[in-house]
């Protein structure tokens, strides 16, 4: 079971996530656990402030350290503390798979301007990032880490194999898939693919794998 503390201002932003799948069978399945935990409940004051002015001047507000320390000390059985970052380790599907042997992972999701400083050099394990572009906040990052873990997990996806034979998995990206019909406004299908000869069916599965995966990336 891996249990994900998230520590967020806006934590209902995950709740129509988490009623659906994968995260929803993962639940019920008992594979994962998801604490929200609302960084407004942690302010200095009660006025709800958890960001400043940046020191040294500058446009907007930086979510102040204090306030996530004290969400951090009130988690229990921390393992693992990632902070939502576009300057941090480019995520991809190796990263998925080593968290996904975790028991707790915590993500802190940024806002405004940013995270003092400090929290990621004094209160984290690593900063990941979903991509070299801006968001508005760390809680889609937050989500997108969630789910490539969730699904890897043991009972979630469908069939056994689905997930091995996907992209990314021994560096290949995954061949085009198909279904009915057949003949769309002239856009055909693929003739092997119908043919129901298996070996050509792999083969050409095998090709066009490595086709996309020469080609991309
Ligand atoms: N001022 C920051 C900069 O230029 O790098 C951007 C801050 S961003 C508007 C606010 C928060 O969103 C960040 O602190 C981070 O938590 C999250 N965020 C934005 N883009 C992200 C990305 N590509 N990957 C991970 N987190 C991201």
């Amino acid at each position: 079971m891996i249990t994900f503390d998230i520590i967020t201002l806006f934590p209902n932003l995950f709740n129509e996530h988490l009623n659906n799948l994968p995260f929803k069978k993962a639940i019920q399945k008992g594979l994962i656990k998801v604490n929200l935990h609302n960084l407004r409940d942690y302010a200095l004051n009660s006025y709800g402030m958890v960001d400043d002015k940046p020191y040294g001047g500058g446009t907007g507000m930086v979510l102040m350290i204090e306030p996530i320390y004290k969400a951090l000390e009130n988690i229990e059985n921390k393992q693992h503390t990632i902070l939502m970052s576009p300057s941090g380790k480019k995520f991809d599907q190796n990263k998925v798979k080593e968290l996904k042997n975790l028991n707790q992972i915590t993500l802190i999701c940024g806002r405004y301007e940013g995270v003092d400083a400090r929290v990621e050099k004094y209160l984290c394990d690593e900063s990941l990032s979903i991509g070299n572009y801006v968001l508005s906040g760390g809680e889609l990052p937050a989500l997108v880490i969630m789910e490539s873990i969730t699904r890897l997990l043991p009972g979630i996806l469908e069939k056994e194999d689905a997930s091995s034979k996907e992209s990314f998995e021994n560096d290949t990206l995954e061949h085009p898939q198909y279904t009915r019909p057949e003949d769309f406004k002239g856009w055909i299908v693929p003739e092997v693919l119908l043919s129901g000869n298996h070996k050509e069916i792999e083969k050409w599965k095998e090709e066009n794998s490595k086709k996309i995966s020469d080609t991309d990336n």
